[in-house]
């Protein structure tokens, strides 16, 4: 009998728990997580904001492995999605395998017994031999350099760290950066606060959203919607590609959309983007475009140019008054995993090589760091379908290269420095097909390249990572 691997996973989100599922059902029985908060969830657990929740349809997301079939509605809310996590965590057993108030700040591989040595904020420390970071794309939440945010004189937070105890009945709300989540708390706002001020940098391309209650009688049809979704989130890729006919279906019914939302023209116009749609995240809603349009709704599209004590101002010299600012600004996507000191072969830092941009064959491995498995690393996010289903083809490939290692007694799996670089040169050629080049968003690096997508829907992305290839890494 082979010596178990002992391996670690950093975080519990969607990506964690999918790997630690993975290898304890395979076999691979000393798996350990490691969770900085007191609970598990990732951001489903740190996105509490009024109205998050999910824009994939619900059936589609959850794990093929424990299809949820009782969510109360088709675009499911936090509460339900972390609710579903934790049920999952306690059904498969994983929930006592994890570390709680436990941040991962350093990892250091040791050459002399192969392994990875990590050191905790608590100046705790642990050894294990394989390291699997599942910190995902979307966990450090960023406050904008915007010049004075230190002075305001009153109380200010960011969509991911939503401070409940604030109160906002009547009172003067703004609210800048306009994305993904504040198209979901700006209804709530807008039903609240006595004043709105919306600061929107870029507007957006929604699209209707077919949300409505799943009825318990409903839920033998899950799994047919599922197959439904998921076909659907593959066509709707394509259209992510440079003028695609798909891309020109989806403008125009944003378009539509809008326009039968917002009859005012000049406030259609400012709600109208300028650039290729799907170079940034879609978005679906129904109640965004009409909490805009009440009256004590304002809509900014002045830059802001700095923060004062009573409010912010903007390029244009206005002073807009506030009480409250919330940040809906997004989070560190680029990243990755630099909030940690990772160090591999020869004491080199991970952060170091991920200067220009993150990389990572098959967005998992990365020459030089061995021992280490990547979740939703470099170019495995998605513009459209499903996350769950990239993070599960991931776990099983892994599991292979752990299976692997266990069954010929290897102790050290590097990739090969040329495969990496093969495999990346691919996706970067895919991806300049696709209409990512032509905007900013958080999918891209300063440097110009595109780390955070997967050039196309997750079907090809499931079969190219399906079988390992062992000629591709170094067992030792
Ligand atoms: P986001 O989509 O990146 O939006 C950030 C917003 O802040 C953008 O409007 C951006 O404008 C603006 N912004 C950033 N810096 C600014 C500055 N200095 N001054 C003014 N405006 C600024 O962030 P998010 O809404 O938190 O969402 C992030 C990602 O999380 C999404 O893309 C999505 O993948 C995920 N998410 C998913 C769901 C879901 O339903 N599954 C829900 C929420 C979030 P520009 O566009 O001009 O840069």
């Amino acid at each position: 009998m082979s010596p178990a691997l002992r391996i670690g996973i950093i975080g519990s989100g969607f990506g964690a728990l999918a790997t630690a599922i993975e290898l304890t059902t395979h076999g691979h029985d000393d798996v350990r997580l490691w969770e900085r908060a007191d609970q598990l969830g990732g951001v489903w657990r740190d996105n509490t904001y009024p109205g998050a929740g999910c824009d994939v349809p619900s059936p589609l997301y959850s794990f093929s492995f424990a299809v949820n079939r009782s969510w109360s509605r088709r675009y499911a809310k936090q509460p339900e999605i972390h609710d579903y996590l934790r049920r999952v965590a306690d059904e498969y057993d994983i929930t006592r395998r994890i570390r709680f108030g436990a941040e991962v700040v350093s990892a250091q591989w040791s050459e002399t017994t192969s392994t990875w040595d990590l050191g905790f904020g608590d100046g705790t420390t642990e050894t294990v031999d394989v390291l699997v970071s599942a910190v995902g794309q979307l966990s450090r939440p960023r406050r904008p350099a915007i010049e004075g945010i230190d002075d305001f004189a009153g109380t200010s937070f960011h969509s991911a760290e939503w401070d409940h105890g604030v109160p906002l009945a009547g009172r003067r709300v703004a609210a800048i950066g306009i994305g993904a989540s504040a198209i979901q708390y700006v209804p709530h706002l807008a039903a609240e606060a006595g004043e709105l001020t919306l600061f929107q940098r870029s507007a957006n391309y929604i699209l209707p959203k077919p949300d409505g209650p799943l009825p318990r009688w409903y839920q033998r049809g899950i799994e047919g919607e599922r197959a439904f979704w998921w076909m659907f989130g593959e066509q709707f890729s394509r259209g992510l590609e440079d003028d695609s006919v798909v891309g020109r279906i989806n403008a125009a019914v944003a378009r539509w959309h809008l326009r039968r939302q917002v009859p005012e023209p000049d406030l259609r116009e400012q709600l109208t983007p300028d650039y290729p749609v799907g170079c940034k995240r879609i978005l679906f809603a129904n109640d965004f475009y009409p909490a805009v349009r009440q009256d004590h709704v304002d809509l900014v599209t002045d830059p802001v140019r700095r923060i004062v004590g009573r409010g912010v101002e903007t390029a244009d010299g206005t002073l807009h008054e506030a009480d409250v600012i919330v940040y809906g600004t997004g989070f560190d996507s680029q990243d990755f995993l630099s909030s940690i000191d990772v160090r591999g072969l020869d004491g080199e830092r991970l952060a170091d090589r991920w200067a220009d941009g993150a990389h990572a064959h098959l967005g998992m491995y990365v020459p030089g760091f061995p021992n280490l498995f990547v979740s939703y690393g470099p170019n495995t996010n998605l513009g459209g379908g499903s996350i769950i289903y990239m993070l599960e083809a991931q776990a099983r490939h892994m599991r292979q290269v752990l299976d692997r290692m266990r069954a010929g007694r290897w102790e050290r799996v590097d990739v090969r420095a040329e495969v990496e670089a093969r495999y990346d040169g691919q996706v970067q050629q895919r991806l300049e097909r696709s209409v990512w080049g032509h905007c900013e968003s958080w999918y891209r690096h300063p440097s110009g390249r595109i780390t955070s997508n997967w050039p196309g829907s997750t079907g090809p992305f499931a079969r190219r990572v399906r079988t390992l290839d062992p000629e591709d890494f170094a067992w030792t």
